[in-house]
């Protein structure tokens, strides 16, 4: 039986009841989940599952084939009734961080950075790239200002064929190893500034992101550029 993926369609969902449909030593698949499991570049979410009074904190949660295994500190049997609590503050981090992410990625595309080659919650990796330090400082003052207009992030879903990635090298690669099943595309768009596919969590909207912390430009050999950023 496949997990239903409750975050998908509400990031905001902090709690939620499901039933235990298989069962093993220190783990369980439940029927829907909240809970996000590690992958696409965000980290595991972690909380509590609780079976009639018997809590077990989940300490890993992995997506394998159509179903999400709860990695746990203790045992629940198959068809238990389970009430899920997410560590709300860990996952609502990693949602502004994710969403910091793709505007700063967004932004700097704009601001011709050349191609990103890799991203996480601290940096973005441009090859080659003619990224010098004034255009990063413009960047992360122009952040700072849609943070402050609170522009919504919105999602919603694509045809595949209907989808143009350009010449962007790597949207192209995604989508070739995507499998061929797969039709419908989530896309994640902040105003003007970005638009891409995306399974992840996002926040409602730019002012949850909040301004940046840092911004800080590393050149390194062979005109790659490393960005560095803290919220
Ligand atoms: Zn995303």
């Amino acid at each position: 039986m496949d997990s239903e993926q409750l975050y998908v369609e509400d990031s905001y969902l902090r709690e939620f009841d499901a039933t235990v449909v298989r069962a093993g030593p220190r783990f369980v698949v439940l029927d829907r989940t909240a809970f996000y499991p590690e992958g696409g570049g965000q980290p595991t979410d972690l909380g509590t599952l609780d079976a009639e009074g018997k809590a077990c904190n989940v300490v890993k949660v992995m997506k394998r084939g159509p179903q999400i295994f709860h990695y746990l500190d203790g045992d629940i049997q198959e068809g238990a009734m389970v009430h899920g609590v997410i560590d709300w503050g860990r996952r609502f981090g990693f949602m502004r961080l994710h969403s910091g992410e793709h505007l700063l990625t967004g932004l700097f595309e704009a601001a011709g950075s050349g191609p990103k080659v890799f991203s996480s919650f601290s940096q973005l990796d441009f090859k080659p790239s003619p990224l010098d330090e004034e255009t990063v400082q413009c960047v992360g003052r122009r952040f700072d200002e849609v943070v402050d207009l609170d522009i919504p992030i919105r999602i919603y879903y694509t045809e595949r064929d209907r989808l143009d990635v350009g010449d962007d090298a790597r949207k192209q690669s995604f989508l070739e190893k995507m499998p061929p099943d797969v039709e419908r595309l989530r896309m994640v768009e902040i105003g003007e500034h970005a638009l891409t596919f995306c399974m992840g969590t996002h926040v409602k909207s730019t002012g949850e992101i909040g301004r940046l912390r840092s911004l800080r430009l590393e050149p390194k050999k062979k005109r790659r550029k490393i960005v560095y950023f803290e919220l």
